[in-house]
This record gives C-alpha cells, sequence and structure tokens, in this order.
C-alpha cells in the first residue's frame, strides 16, 4: 500500500514538472502508458518487428511503453569510457562515446548520434527520439539549450541502451568484415 502511495507521489510529481511546459494531450499520454505497463509483458505496438521477450519489466516499460527511467538511476548515466552504445532491443548503432556529455538532468545526454540509426518524430512540445531500426523508444531530444556548441540533447533512458566498449565494438567490426 504504501508503495502504490510512492509509485502515485513520484507521478504526481512528473506530472507537474509536465504540466509547466507541456500540454495536456502529453499529460494523458503519460497516464496512459503507466498504466499500460502493469498489463502485461505482451507486445502491445504493431511497430515492433523483433522480439521483445527477454526485455526486463524495466527495459519493457520505456523501450516499448515509451515511459521514462528515472533521472540519477541509469547505469550508463556516469559511463565515459571510450565505445559505442547500441539499442538494448536490437544491437543498432546509436551513439558514440565522444559525443556523450554530462548534462545534469540525471539522464545519458550526447549532442550527436549515429543520424541514420534513429527516427525522429513530433511528441507534443518535444521530439520522441526511437531506434530507425526496431521502432525502440530511446528518449527525447532538445535544441538550443546551451549545453555545447551543437546545441543538441539526446536526452536517452540508460535503460534503452548498451555499452560496447571500444575494443569489443572494433573486434566485432573486424570479424564481421572477415
Ligand atoms: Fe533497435
Amino acid at each position: 500500500r504504501s508503495f502504490n502511495l510512492y509509485k502515485y507521489i513520484i507521478l504526481l510529481v512528473i506530472i507537474s514538472i509536465i504540466s509547466i511546459s507541456c500540454n495536456g494531450k502529453e499529460i494523458n499520454n503519460i497516464i496512459v502508458q503507466t498504466n499500460k505497463a502493469d498489463i502485461s509483458n505482451n507486445n502491445n505496438r504493431d511497430d515492433i518487428k523483433v522480439s521483445t521477450s527477454k526485455l526486463t519489466s524495466k527495459e519493457y516499460e520505456v523501450l516499448i511503453n515509451k515511459g521514462t527511467e528515472f533521472p540519477f538511476t541509469g547505469d550508463l548515466l556516469d559511463v565515459k569510457s571510450d565505445g559505442v552504445y547500441t539499442c538494448k532491443l536490437c544491437g543498432n548503432l546509436l551513439f558514440k562515446s565522444d559525443a556523450k556529455f554530462n548534462s545534469g538532468t540525471g539522464w545519458p545526454s550526447f549532442d550527436d548520434a549515429v543520424a541514420e540509426n534513429i527516427k525522429l518524430v513530433k511528441d507534443g512540445c518535444r521530439v520522441e527520439v526511437s531506434c530507425a531500426k526496431c521502432g525502440g523508444h530511446l528518449g527525447h531530444v532538445f535544441y538550443n539549450e546551451g549545453f555545447t556548441d551543437k546545441q543538441t540533447r539526446y536526452c536517452i533512458n540508460s535503460v534503452s541502451l548498451n555499452f560496447v566498449n571500444k575494443a569489443e565494438f572494433e573486434e566485432t567490426n573486424d570479424s564481421t568484415n572477415k
């Protein structure tokens, strides 16, 4: 019971934050998405063509239900090593470590992406970022905030990504090319 109350309070806080900068339509979306997460682990999106059966409930909530992980909780937030970030769902190459920066927002932030491998779609007052190959939800992109010269912040959920270190990535690429 206290856990439900906690969830409710968190939801209210999220809605309050969003209502400052967004319209009501989007608030409805978030409520619907949160409810959906509790239903089952069956894929409820027609546009996802890859198997989702191995996703954890947390991964499913973000990648499929387009949820958002709590800030400062993601495993990849403070990763600074050389390497690449791939789609958790299909392995598509999405971001490179040299584009990662610390925005202080609590989510992994990148000022550049592998453009041909991501898809951008308007989502209320924001722009949604998803994987162009499998349709998995990654996060949102924001512009002109002044963080870096590129004036772009891909705000991405850790849970949507895998980090592959440079040596491992090069090894995989070499064996693919042979
Ligand atoms: Fe993908």
